[in-house]
């Protein structure tokens, strides 16, 4: 009987499996364990974490390191994955045309169209025209609102009124005719004077529905379609606001400019084609196919698309010590995303929603690093370690020792960086392949599109369910149901949109709303997971076909553990007669610790059959 440990090196996680194996090839499964992976996947930097899970695994094991044959190592050729997001247009507003901001409390409601008149000047306008009041810093709220009352009294149309202090409603309230009152401008200063503006403002607990529409602006000033595309980033900044005001500046105040979106060119074994990143993801992935299997992709030098790529070979060749000419981009995964970029123009730090691309790349390099990498883990360890197979097959060897699982069998290796699969038939055959994108992409995109710049809470907000603290003692759960709390909630938490994470609960510090929230998560997963899923059995498959696919997939890896990701996969290879369901590697370990048990696996057989193992 000899004792041996499987051993995972993930781009995240490192997982070990130990085992005792018979003479007649039986295996006895003892203790599985996982760490963080150290450093990048198939670097020397990987020893200490090897180590670690190792010892663990042994410990829970109950066994002595001395007794351990051989450690099994997959052969974890280094991935490093790249993000690029690409703006593909960047709007500038030249002139201050808009104030978007949410006051606590505007006052008043509905929507006020007139030119823009300082407060001081009310008095000198005439009867019948329509003017919105722009009140400045230091003006009292009673004198505001009777000045106004005069100047509605002579014939004056007041539809709306801007103003500095935190005053809206003490104002609306005096007016003898109720129109909107925007408060809190804190550039009130800036607003243009004798402008065409409108003034919108949402009944309580609702949101604009003219200013945040592109043809509601243009209706309100009369745009011409060209103008209408120009204002439609003010109308997208304005989306889910209560409170608005759009000031209509001069024309050729408001210029569109748009930066040239890089070139990405992919080559393939037999042809190469080139795609602009901004023909949008769907392109770029069709492109890739027609060029499959891909050698290499380079980006135009000075473009986004081009740095990015240039970074992530950098980075590779910096970490393994090859150079850099020979570091090769073997995947791409382009998603859709948006951005929230700043307005440049905006009185109240206003964002719009620029569409872009994200770009997630993988390099696979030569096996080098990986021979060093035991030889260090030998001297680590003190015992023999083996490069005993590919991380994909043996993920294979792994699934199948999920109760109820057989050949033939496809399997889905959802990790961090990577989306793996493999499929086997009745024979000894393995297909399989390595794509870049994974659970770290989907945390990148809801990240980004939520503007959270906090890539741990974008993480929680990936992983766990949305609720809403509605009072101290409850919270309303995404899914409409309430749960009750003996203890207070942290104060902080009150009235917001919060994560219940497995170490508290804990506030989402933005003003998106629970369902607003959970789509960009959702969609998140959906454009990498199905995306992915779809692309790996495709290139598996038999004939290219996903309907070849006979059988079962089991999904595996730590992205397979999220609530919602294995359901999506489900129903969108059940289009294809596929049957997909969570693999229980061992029985007892969920989705995890494939590899690591696949090694152990692998190796009983290779010893059963008397094949040798590579040292
Ligand atoms: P690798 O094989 O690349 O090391 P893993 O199989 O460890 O990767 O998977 C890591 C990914 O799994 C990360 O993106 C992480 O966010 C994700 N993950 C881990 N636990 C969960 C969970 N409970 N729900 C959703 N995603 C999870
Ligand atoms: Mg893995």
């Amino acid at each position: 009987m000899s004792l041996v440990v499987g051993v995972d090196i993930g781009n995240s996680t490192t997982e070990a499996c130990a085992a005792h194996i018979g003479q007649d090839g039986k295996i006895t499964y003892l203790s599985g364990a996982l760490g963080r992976t150290s450093g990048v996947k198939g670097t020397t930097e990987n020893v200490p974490g090897v180590v670690e899970v190792v010892r663990l695994a042994l410990a829970r094991a109950g066994c002595d390191p001395a007794e351990v044959q051989a450690v099994l190592v997959n052969e974890a050729t280094p991935v490093v994955s790249g993000l690029a997001m690409e703006t593909i247009s960047e709007t500038i507003i030249t002139e201050s045309t808009m104030i978007g901001h949410n006051p606590g409390t505007p006052g008043g409601v509905g929507l006020g169209v007139g030119v823009t008149v300082a407060f001081p000047n009310l008095p000198r306008c005439a009867a019948g025209s329509a003017v919105i009041c722009v009140v400045g810093a230091g003006v009292d709220f009673e004198d505001a609102a009777a000045g106004i009352n005069a100047a509605i009294a002579r014939g004056v149309r007041v539809t709306g009124v801007v103003v500095h202090a935190d005053d809206a409603n003490l104002i609306a309230n005096r007016l003898g005719e109720p129109v909107p009152v925007v408060d809190e401008v804190t550039l009130v200063d800036k607003v243009p004077l004798g402008m065409p503006a409108a003034v919108e403002v949402a009944e309580q607990g609702r949101t604009i529905r003219t200013l945040s529409n592109a043809y509601g602006i243009a209706t309100v000033f009369e745009l011409d379609s060209e103008q209408t595309r120009m204002i439609a980033p003010v109308a997208r900044a304005l989306v889910g606001n209560r409170s608005a005001v759009v000031v209509r500046t001069p024309a050729g105040d408001i210029t569109d400019r748009r930066i040239p979106a890089g070139t990405l060119i992919l080559i393939g074994e037999k042809t190469k084609r080139e795609v602009e990143m901004d023909a949008g993801a769907e392109e770029i992935m069709s492109t890739l196919r027609r060029v499959r299997p891909l050698v290499d992709a380079v980006g135009d030098p000075g473009t986004h698309v081009g740095g990015m790529l240039a970074r992530v070979r950098d980075t590779m060749s910096e970490l393994t010590a090859m150079p850099v000419d020979t570091v090769r981009v073997q995947d791409v995964l382009a998603v859709d995303t948006f951005v929230p970029q700043r307005i440049t123009g905006g009185l109240a730090g206003e964002f719009a929603l620029e569409n872009a691309v994200a770009l997630a790349a993988m390099v696979r390099t030569s096996k080098g690093p990986m021979e060093l990498l035991a030889a260090r883990l030998r001297e680590a360890l003190g015992t023999e370690v083996l490069i005993a197979g590919v991380e994909a097959d043996m993920a294979l060897l792994g699934a199948l020792t999920t109760p109820g699982a057989g050949r033939p069998v496809a399997i889905l290796d959802l990790g961090g960086g990577s989306t793996d699969a493999a499929v086997t038939t009745d024979g000894a055959e393995v297909h399989s392949v390595h794509l870049a994108g994974a659970g770290d992409l989907v945390t990148s995109l809801i990240n980004s599109e939520l503007g959270l710049e906090n890539l741990e809470l974008a993480e929680e907000i990936k992983k766990f369910p949305l609720a809403k603290a509605e009072s101290f003692f409850h919270i309303r759960m995404e899914d409409g149901t309430v749960r009750f709390f003996d203890k207070p909630l942290p104060a902080d938490a009150f009235s917001r949109v919060v994560v219940l994470t497995d170490s508290g609960i804990h506030p989402i510090p933005t003003r998106h709303g629970v369902e607003k929230i959970r789509q960009v998560r959702r969609s998140a997963k959906h454009r990498v997971f199905v995306v992915n899923a779809l692309r790996a059995l495709e290139q598996v498959a038999p004939d290219g076909n996903i309907r070849h696919i006979i059988g079962f997939v089991v999904v595996l890896g730590g992205s397979a553990l999220d609530f919602e990701i294995p359901d999506m996969i489900a129903e969108a290879v059940a289009e294809f007669g596929i049957v997909s369901g969570t693999g229980n590697v061992r029985g007892s370990e969920g989705p995890r610790n494939a590899v690591a048990t696949g090694l152990v696996a692998g190796y009983a057989l290779a010893r059963a059959n008397g094949t040798a193992v590579r040292g």
